[in-house]
């Protein structure tokens, strides 16, 4: 542990909030801790944390108060009483609860109103991956919370990316993020019942997608790059291989006897498509079905 390098509150003591508090202790913070649950304190006070008696009290023991908890509504379930707004006068609070866009603003109003600075993080690594050189953190907000807050986020992660001082950039790049995330995730799990029905093991079937994934990843920033600049000529995937290779998903789901929630609705989008007249543009052209809320 380094000398004592000033103040800091953690609210929130999950799996990730508990991590935090850590990592900030280890840098040699003066660390003050609350938590709903006083228990999942233990092993930080051991390790030298202050636990708070109540979330003002926490607030109130330092400068910049960092909150990590299960959501908006728990955020403001803690942060929105008499007590706490009465301490929140020239302080920062550092939002790293994942939160949408919408709650970014009004929590930001929120803490205007109560005198306060507010800055919104976004942690995109799991506990187990936190305080690493590679860690990606996003975050929002005016420049000058961002270089309150930087010396923290640094020992949360090394690859922290400012997306300016719109508040809501770090929230909504991290649920654009967590769409890909889980819409590739829904894709596996269908892909391993796939698998499973020919008698092929999920080991055997996520070790080739672990494979393709740096690949697949740099063909995803093409067609980004492409719907950034409107131009759905063909360059790598026309849009009609999808659309045949989503019917044999959905085909496949019926042959196999397994669960077709998942080719169905991604048929269905391609489908669309071709009733769009997009059938020989780029795949990528599957954002203007996406762009009709219908
Ligand atoms: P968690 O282990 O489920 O902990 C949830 C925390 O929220 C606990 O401290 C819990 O208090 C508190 N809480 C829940 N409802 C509350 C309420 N109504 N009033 C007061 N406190 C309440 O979650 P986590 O994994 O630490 O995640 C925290 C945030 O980090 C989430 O927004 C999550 O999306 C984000 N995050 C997590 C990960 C991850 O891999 N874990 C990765 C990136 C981002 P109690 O202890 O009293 O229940």
């Amino acid at each position: 542990m380094t000398a004592n390098k000033g103040a800091v509150t953690v609210i929130g003591l999950g799996a990730m909030g508990i991590t935090l508090a850590e990592l900030l202790l280890k840098d040699g913070y003066k660390v003050t801790v609350w938590n709903r649950s006083p228990e999942k304190a233990a092993a930080l006070v051991a390790a030298g944390a202050i636990l708070a008696a109540d979330a003002a009290a926490a607030v109130a023991a330092s400068p910049v108060t960092i909150i990590c908890v299960y959501n908006h509504e728990a955020t403001f379930h803690i942060l929105d009483t008499a007590a706490v707004r009465n301490v929140l006068q020239g302080r920062t609070l550092l939002q790293l609860t994942t939160i949408s866009p919408v709650e970014s603003r009004l929590s930001a109003t929120w803490a205007a109103g109560n005198g306060a600075a507010y800055m919104n993080g976004a942690i995109q690594a799991a506990p187990a991956q936190m305080g690493n050189a590679d860690t990606p953190i996003l975050v929002s907000g005016p420049q000058a919370v961002y270089n309150t807050v930087t010396p923290f986020l640094q020992v949360f992660g090394g690859n922290i990316t400012y997306l300016g001082d719109a508040v809501a950039a770090a929230p909504t790049m991290d649920l654009a993020t967590l769409s890909y995330i889980y819409g590739s995730a829904i894709g596996f799990f269908h892909g391993v019942r796939i698998s499973e029905a020919e008698g092929f093991g999920a080991d055997t079937y996520a070790a080739i997608v672990g494979g393709i994934t740096p690949s697949y990843g740099e063909f995803l920033k093409h067609e980004g790059n492409m719907i950034y600049a409107g131009n759905y000529s063909v360059t790598q995937s026309p849009m009609r291989i999808s659309v045949e290779a989503t019917a044999r998903l959905e085909q496949t789901a019926v042959e196999s006897g397994i669960n077709s929630a998942f080719p169905a609705f991604a048929a269905a989008l391609f489908k669309k498509a071709v009733a769009a007249g997009y059938e020989d543009e780029e795949v990528a052209a599957l954002i203007k079905v996406l762009r009709n809320p219908a």
